[in-house]
C-alpha cells in the first residue's frame, strides 16, 4: 500500500497529538474531531482498508478494538458511552486508506448516522 499521513505520523516525521500507544496500536486525536473526545487508533502495521484483512490480521484487529476499550475505560468514559467506527472504502467515507478505528465520545450519538 502507499504511504499514508498516518505512517508518517506512526515514523513521528509529522506531529500529532498522540493519547495511547502499545506495541501494535498508536492513537491519536483526530484533526478535525466530530466529538468532544475524538481519537484515532491505527495499527502501526498498515493495511490500507477492511477489506485487505485476512485470517492472519484477526489478531491485530482485536488489537485495535481492545485498545479502543481500554483507553475509554482509562479516560473514564467507557461506562457512559462512546462509539467505534471503522469507515471503509468510497461509499464508508474513507478518506485515509491506512485502516483506522475512531473513537467518538463527549456526546450523545445519533443513530442512524449521516
Ligand atoms: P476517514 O475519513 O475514516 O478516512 O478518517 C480520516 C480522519 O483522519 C479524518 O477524520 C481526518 O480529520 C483525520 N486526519 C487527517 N489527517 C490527520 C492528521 N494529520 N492528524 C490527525 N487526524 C487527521
Amino acid at each position: 500500500m502507499t504511504d499514508t499521513i498516518f505512517s508518517k505520523i506512526i515514523r513521528r516525521e509529522i506531529p500529532a497529538d498522540i493519547v495511547y500507544e502499545n506495541d501494535d496500536v498508536l492513537a491519536f486525536r483526530d484533526l478535525n474531531p466530530q466529538a468532544p473526545v475524538h481519537v484515532l487508533f491505527v495499527p502501526k502495521e498498515p493495511l490500507a482498508t477492511l477489506n485487505g484483512a485476512t485470517q492472519a490480521d484477526a489478531p491485530l484487529l482485536g488489537k485495535l478494538l481492545l485498545a479502543v476499550a481500554e483507553y475509554a475505560k482509562r479516560e473514564g468514559f467507557a461506562e457512559q458511552g462512546y462509539r467505534a467506527v471503522i469507515n471503509c472504502n468510497e461509499d464508508g467515507g474513507q478518506t485515509v486508506f491506512h485502516l483506522h478505528v475512531h473513537l467518538l465520545a463527549g456526546r450523545r450519538m445519533t443513530w442512524p448516522p449521516g
